[in-house]
Parts: structure tokens; sequence; C-alpha cells
């Protein structure tokens, strides 16, 4: 029966081409938060450092994704730090912006 060909196929290979991306950044950082001396290995989700809203051509770039744990990612996503830089080869900044310093970490 042919009901509903091409239209599942396209969903699985989105969600397949999603996973390996996401594999594909972890495994270049060794399946570990990328924020220095965090050493989480739990919980990882992959980051974009320039938002994909700002920059969504930038998606798929690998030198625009790092794995953070989950804690270091709401920090981010709240503004508390700050990641720029490229990815991961090195030269990733992570600060906490001057505007954060006054509010409590959680
Ligand atoms: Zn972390």
């Amino acid at each position: 029966m042919r009901v509903g060909v091409g239209v599942a196929p396209r969903i699985r290979g989105r969600a397949r081409r999603d996973r390996l991306f996401r594999q594909d950044v972890l495994q270049r950082y060794g399946w570990i938060c990328a924020v220095p001396g965090c050493g989480c290995r739990v919980n990882l989700e992959v980051d974009h450092i320039v938002p994909r809203s700002r920059a969504p051509e930038r998606r798929w770039d690998p030198d625009n994704v790092v794995p953070l744990c989950r804690g270091h990612h709401r920090l981010k996503t709240d503004g508390i730090i700050k990641i720029s830089g490229k990815a991961p080869d090195g030269t990733l900044i992570v600060e906490r912006p001057r505007e954060s310093r006054d509010r409590a970490l959680v």
C-alpha cells in the first residue's frame, strides 16, 4: 500500500538529520559541556552560539554550535553568561556580561 508515501520519509529524514547533527556536535566535544571547567556529561543540549533567530542560515554551521549542559544552557538563555567565538577550535569565549553581574546566579 502506498498511502502516505512521501510524507513519512520526509519527517523521518528531518528527525534523522537532527539526531545525526546533534550526535556530531556532541562527539566533536567528547560528549561534555563546552563551558570550561564544567565537565558535565548528562542532559547535554546543542546550543547555537549565534541564535537561529538572528542567523537562520547558520543553523547547520558546525562552527556555530556547542553542547551545553542544561544548567549552562539556561544561564546563556537567561543572559547570565555569554558565549561567543568559533567552535570547536579553542577560540570559544564564555563570559559573564557586565549587565548580568548584579543578578544572583540560581
Ligand atoms: Zn555545563
